[in-house]
């Protein structure tokens, strides 16, 4: 039984996120959702409200592909996450070029820390790709239209915090 770890802020939810999600079902037995409280990044969304909405999303994705989905929220080292929830693989997302360098140094250090936990990249579908929580936010404030970019309950749980 294989157990992987998607971590990330998920603030919130895109389906940027939820094709990454998928495509990490058809790799391992179980997903492990960690979100990261992040306290500094000042979050839009509440940590209760991030995990609901997971949770909502997942449900569909989690019968879809028989792949078992559970959140998990972390406020510790990611690679210590992973030991305590069993994972031997964490899945990350990779958008162009804006993610690598960030990307490249985590595995780096992740790797020094502990050796025996793989880090795999996924790449989303070309319509999802550029699709950024920060933008969705910054769009849903301005009043713009995030259809493409979010499922319309969480498309609904913006429109209520920017009123
Ligand atoms: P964001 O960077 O949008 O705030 P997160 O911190 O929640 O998102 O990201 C969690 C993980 O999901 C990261 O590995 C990130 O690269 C990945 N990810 C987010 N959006 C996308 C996307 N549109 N396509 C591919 N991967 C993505």
């Amino acid at each position: 039984m294989r157990t992987g770890l998607y971590p990330g802020t998920f603030d919130p939810i895109t389906l940027g996120h939820a094709d990454i999600i998928r495509r990490a079902c058809s790799l391992v037995d179980k997903l492990v959702i960690g979100v990261a409280i992040n306290r500094d990044k000042g979050p839009l969304f509440s940590l209760e409200e991030r995990v609901a909405m997971i949770e909502a999303e997942c449900a569909a994705l989690s019968k879809q592909t028989g792949c078992e989905i559970v959140v998990h929220p972390f406020e510790n080292l990611l690679i210590h996450c992973a030991r305590d929830v069993g994972a031997s693989v964490i899945l990350r997302g990779l958008r162009a070029v804006a993610d690598f360098e960030y990307e490249y140094q985590m595995v780096g250090m992740n790797r020094a820390m502990d050796d025996s936990i793989e880090t795999v990249f996924l790449m989303a579908e070309a319509q999802h790709q550029a699709i950024a929580s920060k933008l969705v936010k910054e769009i849903a404030r301005l009043g713009g239209d995030i259809s493409g970019f979010v499922t319309p309950a969480v498309k609904a749980q913006l429109a209520e915090k920017f009123g």
